[in-house]
């Protein structure tokens, strides 16, 4: 009877861990933010801690490019933080009675993620979040 050989699973799996490990080691990827771990990896869009489970994302932005939003204003112009802008609607301010008057001038906008995609301090109402659907660059 030829014998085979049979690789034993245990050796062939600390074998496939190994060539992860050498992989991670080479990936030169930043330490775990939270543990300090080295043998942190990359999937794809987030960097993840095998050690602590903290997964995060501080990707080159230059790599980026593709991922980044592009905010516009209700005309499609393209908005940037510390634009000027101005309300091209009514707007309830949630929870409050007040109203954020069509045209009412907002300056220095700050672009943030979310449903509602600009940061502001409006004059006479404080800080809030509006939509750049309502608004229009100065
Ligand atoms: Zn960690």
């Amino acid at each position: 009877m030829p014998s085979i050989n049979i690789p034993n699973r245990r050796q062939y799996g600390l074998q496939i861990y190994h060539l992860n490990l050498v992989k991670i080691i080479m990936s030169n990827l930043p330490n775990c933010p939270k543990c300090s771990s080295e043998y942190t990896y990359n999937d794809g869009t987030m960097n993840i801690c095998p050690e602590c489970a903290h997964e995060w994302n501080d990707a080159n932005p230059t790599d980026n490019d593709s991922d980044t939003k592009v905010i516009k204003d209700a005309n499609g112009n393209e908005l940037q933080d510390g634009d000027t802008i101005t309300v091209i609607k009514d707007l309830k301010v949630k929870g409050t009675s007040l109203v954020v008057k069509v045209g009412t001038k907002v300056k220095g906008i700050r672009l943030v993620d979310g449903d509602h995609d600009i940061d502001c301090k409006i004059d006479g109402i404080g800080p809030m979040k509006l939509k750049s659907e309502f608004v229009k660059k100065v």
